[in-house]
């Protein structure tokens, strides 16, 4: 008998049954599509509670990046800055509307994009159109910097929340400093509707378009008319109500996650080979996954090498887009730090259904590698 497997993060439905109750409406209301109350009230939900007055449901995160790069204009052949470290859904919109990436380095401060080298990408590139940044596995990039470059140089920011969905860079979420916020739903990340995303923005005639754009572009006809592309985007109204339950407990996701992190520390900060995320006195962060840099004689594969041996999930840091076969083709600005993150980090196992027998567990396996 193997033990029950410890995920890295997977769905956690409310106690109370929250999002059951809001699917059962959707049932008794034969509201099962991609419109109805839920969808609306999911938006003016999640609105309030980020605080920002517009919001788009859509099908997934991705959708929302590519609509955000739609409603800011980007076209063939522009560039946009977009962080390195990060996961390829980030990027591939961009591809998409046939626009060009450049690739900016992290930095040790926020392990996210580093002002000083988006500061020379800037020099490089004077032509650039849009800023994408990403607060990855739940810690803030640094947005009073990154804003002030931003502005400075008049380009359309769009930030990637999809991993951070409830931190806090100076008591303001993650998600509305830019001119978009995208947020993802999909199964592993904080809250969850198996699959979805959201789109947010001050403007509200973006906004507005965009639902406009992810139902197929209909003309206020009666008939059907289309002048623009359209796309099929919209969230389903029955996984809209999974996101309103999930809404309810984001706080106590967010709590636990930190919970989590902070017992790794205690657990293992002794062991002077092992790094930390970087913390920083304007984040208060969602810790959407846990992660460790590693030094010294024990590698990265033989901690995640141990831990899958007791059926725990672990994973190494995002890949950098620079390295990948299908984006090294891309200009990249940098020092190599988002690579040494690669090779050295793992992401150890943050599952909000962790008890604190498995986190001991884990610490455990970890420590006996350095006995
Ligand atoms: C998950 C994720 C996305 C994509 O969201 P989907 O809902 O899966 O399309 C985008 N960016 C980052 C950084 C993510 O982690």
């Amino acid at each position: 008998m193997t033990e029950e497997r410890i995920f890295l993060s997977s769905p956690h439905m409310s106690d109370e049954g929250y999002e059951k109750k809001f699917v059962e409406e959707a049932f008794d209301t034969n509201w099962i599509a991609p419109l109805g109350p839920n969808v609306d009230n999911f938006e003016k939900e999640f609105s309030n509670y980020i605080g920002i007055d517009n919001a788009a449901a859509l099908s997934s995160g991705t959708a929302a990046i590519h609509l955000a790069l739609k409603a800011a204009g980007i076209r063939q052949g522009d560039i946009v800055f977009c962080p390195t470290l990060t996961f390829a859904a980030t990027i591939n919109p961009v591809i998409y509307e046939r626009a060009i990436p450049v690739f900016i380095d992290s930095g040790e401060k926020t392990w996210n994009m580093d002002a000083k080298a988006l500061e020379q990408a800037f020099l490089k590139y004077p032509e650039v159109k849009a800023v994408i940044v990403v607060h990855l596995y739940g810690l803030s990039a640094d947005m009073d910097a990154i804003m002030e470059l931003c502005r400075k140089h008049k380009v359309v920011v769009i930030e990637d929340a999809a991993e951070s969905l409830g931190t806090l860079y100076k008591a303001q979420y993650t998600g509305t400093f830019g001119d978009y916020g995208i947020y993802s739903f999909n199964g592993n990340k904080i809250i969850t509707t198996s699959g979805g995303g959201m789109l947010v923005s001050k403007q509200q005639e973006k906004i507005e378009k965009v639902r406009f754009w992810a139902t197929q572009s209909r003309d206020a006809a009666r008939h059907y008319q289309h002048s623009e592309l359209g796309y099929n985007y919209r969230m389903s109204n029955v996984l809209a109500g999974i996101g309103r339950g999930q809404l309810k407990v984001l706080d106590e996701r967010v709590e636990k996650k930190r919970k989590i992190y902070k017992k790794y520390q205690a657990g293992l900060s002794d062991i002077s080979e092992i790094g930390w995320m970087p913390s920083n006195e304007w984040d208060y962060a969602n810790y959407w996954l846990s992660c460790i840099t590693v030094n010294g004689a024990v590698t990265p594969t033989q901690i995640m090498d141990a831990l899958e041996e007791k059926n725990i999930e672990s994973r190494p840091i995002w890949k950098p887009m620079h390295l990948q076969p299908y984006y090294a083709k891309y200009s990249y600005i940098g020092n190599g730090f988002s690579e040494d993150l690669f090779n050295k980090g793992i992401c150890l196992p943050s599952d909000t259904k962790m008890n604190e027998k498995q986190m001991d567990q884990v610490i455990e396996i970890i420590r006996s590698l350095y006995k």
